[in-house]
């Protein structure tokens, strides 16, 4: 049995249905779920190949897919593919989407439209609408996800178990996304091939299924929005408290006591000295992540009443024949730019994205004066890049965490050594350790290109630096044997396994979370070296990883005799 099913609801499709199950039958089982169809896709999607579950009058979509879910977690898959029954998702990407899940078993992976063509293809008025719902779905979520309403996912039976859909129509979507991430999941978004085809008419209606969404994000929106003003309440108040108050007034009174014999002086110094502490204050709370974030979300919700009459008009207008909003070459309409260039500035995702982190972190705001670090450094991960600036750091008298997730000796790629890392191994003061190990001793390398034939061969050359030799080391003891080694430096603290779950960075140093066995403990450190390989630790919880243009490259490895 296929450890996936791939779900598509669909309603009245038996024009397209035949094509789009065919093309999706090449990557699994397909439970075609008919939400009460009156023309023939039940009956296509059958001689087309898919299992098909009709419903008995049309549901919606959300229903559909719920039904789907049910059925796929009771034949045992792992994962449920889902993608809507219009053909705008090219089946093809389908093993992409899974792949990404097998690599990431604890994330709700989303296909997402607006990577490279697709967002010059989305008729505006919809992007506008996806950029405004992604920009609030972000802010509850704290994840970073362009496209927000697409339906081409990859859910983990493990999610639907956990967080069984409620929704129907097409607020499922939103629903899953703020529960999910809710509930612990990651959300991963994976860019996509969109098929846009001209002339069809969208299943999702404005009107209808828009309001639906929006008052469901409203909800939310309101109740995080309450929890954040309790959260500004308490900030305000707590300089009251007697904790803040009592060293305030004895620093007030050091402060003015030179004045004591002078009331008028007196006065002003201490005036100045609170207004200063205002400064100060006030100072912390405007620069502050989180407060920079409730600003940005702030400024969008106020506007969000405005845009929607501005949007109701333009639409209106557009159905009039005033606009030709709606198709693609509206983007060119000098209305449905000023609304656009609107909601790019006051719904900037790229401009939240940075803030989130901080805006779900549940520290005292403003910033409570940080404790003294445990850690002159920590290190995230202990692969060669980790263990070797560990053990430097350590050599050089600093005191190093040295945090690794996995429990060695692990399977890793990436065996060939270059000679010019030997002297760095003898600086480690490990390349004895090394040669004993009997690793296979290399003089050069060849390279087979399979499609042209071409094969190059080199040799190292002598008279450098470094020895004419190299050696070709299965990672996994070479990997332990540097770990072994930076573990016995003095200074030097090895967590293993354990995970760094995410870290704060301040002025002064960072304060990281880290997960070791069922225990969460807290470590500050002056400074944090981020050695975490392609996990891209850093980058990946800012939503900073950016892949390099051009450079769409996959590695593929085998190992052979
Ligand atoms: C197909 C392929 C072939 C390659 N061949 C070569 C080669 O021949 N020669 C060569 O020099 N290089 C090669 N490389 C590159 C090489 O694999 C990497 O450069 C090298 O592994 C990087 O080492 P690192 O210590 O930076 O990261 P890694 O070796 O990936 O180590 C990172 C460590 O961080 C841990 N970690 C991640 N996140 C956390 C967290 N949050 N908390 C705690 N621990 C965490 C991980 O468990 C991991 O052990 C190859 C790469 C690929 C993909």
């Amino acid at each position: 049995m296929s450890d996936h099913l791939i779900l598509i609801p669909v309603f009245n499709e038996a024009a397209t249905l035949d094509r789009i199950v065919s093309g999706v039958r090449r990557h699994g089982t397909v439970l075609v779920v008919d939400d009460g169809s009156t023309d023939r896709s039940a009956a296509v999607a059958g001689a087309a190949g898919a299992d098909v579950l009709r419903l008995d009058r049309r549901r919606g979509k959300g229903e559909a897919l719920r039904r789907g879910a049910r059925d796929a977690l009771a034949r045992g898959v792992d994962r449920v593919v889902t993608l809507d029954g219009d053909g705008q998702h090219d089946p093809d990407d389908i093993p992409r989407l899974l792949r990404v899940a097998a690599e990431t078993p604890d994330a709700l992976v989303i296909g997402s439209r607006l990577g490279g063509e697709g967002a010059r293809v989305m008729p505006p008025g919809r992007l506008a609408a996806l950029r405004v719902a992604g920009f609030f779905i972000n802010w509850l979520t704290g994840a970073s996800i362009a496209d927000t309403q697409s339906g081409f996912r990859v859910y983990p039976a493990g999610l639907l178990q956990a967080v069984p859909p409620r929704h129907g129509g097409f607020v499922l979507e939103t629903e899953m996304l703020i529960r999910a991430a809710a509930a612990g999941w990651r959300l991963v978004e994976v860019p996509i091939t969109t098929i846009h085809m001209r002339g069809r008419q969208s299943r999702f209606r404005p009107a209808r299924d828009g309001i639906a969404v929006g008052v469901y994000l409203a909800g939310h929106i309101l109740r995080r929005w309450g929890r954040e003003m309790l959260t500004v309440a308490a900030a305000l108040l707590r300089p009251f408290s007697a904790e803040r108050r009592r060293p305030r007034h004895r620093a007030q009174a050091a402060f003015a006591a030179s004045y004591r014999g002078n009331p008028a002086a007196w006065a002003v110094a201490t005036g100045v000295f609170t207004l200063n502490c205002l400064v100060d204050t006030w100072r912390g709370w405007w620069r502050d992540p989180r407060a920079r974030c409730l600003r940005m979300v702030g400024t969008a919700t106020v506007a969000t009443p405005l845009l929607l009459p501005l949007a109701l008009v333009h639409a209106l207008r557009a159905r009039r024949g005033l606009h030709p909003a709606g198709a693609v070459e509206a983007a060119s309409d000098s209305g449905s730019d000023r609304l656009a260039a609107f909601v790019r500035r006051v719904y900037c995702q790229q401009g939240l994205a940075p803030l989130l982190p901080e805006a779900r972190s549940t520290r005292r705001w403003p910033a409570a004066r940080p404790r003294p670090a445990d850690h002159d450094v920590l290190v995230v991960g202990g692969g060669p890049g980790g263990a070797t600036a560990a053990t430097l750091l350590a050599r050089g008298g600093l005191s190093v965490a040295l945090v690794e997730r996995e429990a060695f000796p692990r399977f890793h790629v990436g065996e060939s050594l270059l000679p010019a890392n030997l002297p760095l191994l003898e600086r480690l003061g490990v390349l004895d350790r090394i040669r004993q190990q009997g690793f296979i001793t290399k003089y050069g390398a060849a390279f087979h290109d399979q499609e042209s034939e071409l094969e190059y061969t080199f040799y190292f050359r002598e008279g450098r630096p470094w020895p004419h030799y190299s050696f070709e080391v299965p990672r996994a003891e070479f990997d332990q044997i540097l770990l072994d080694h930076a573990r016995q430096q003095p200074g030097l603290t090895l967590l293993q396994p354990a995970v760094v779950e995410e870290v704060r960075l301040d002025a002064d140093g960072v304060d990281a979370r880290v997960r070791e066995g069922g225990a969460t403990r807290d470590i500050r450190a002056r400074f944090l070296v981020d050695a975490s390989g392609r996990d891209a630790f850093l980058a990946s919880r800012r939503g900073r990883r950016r892949p390099v243009p051009g450079l769409g490259k996959v590695a593929i490895f085998a190992h052979f005799r």
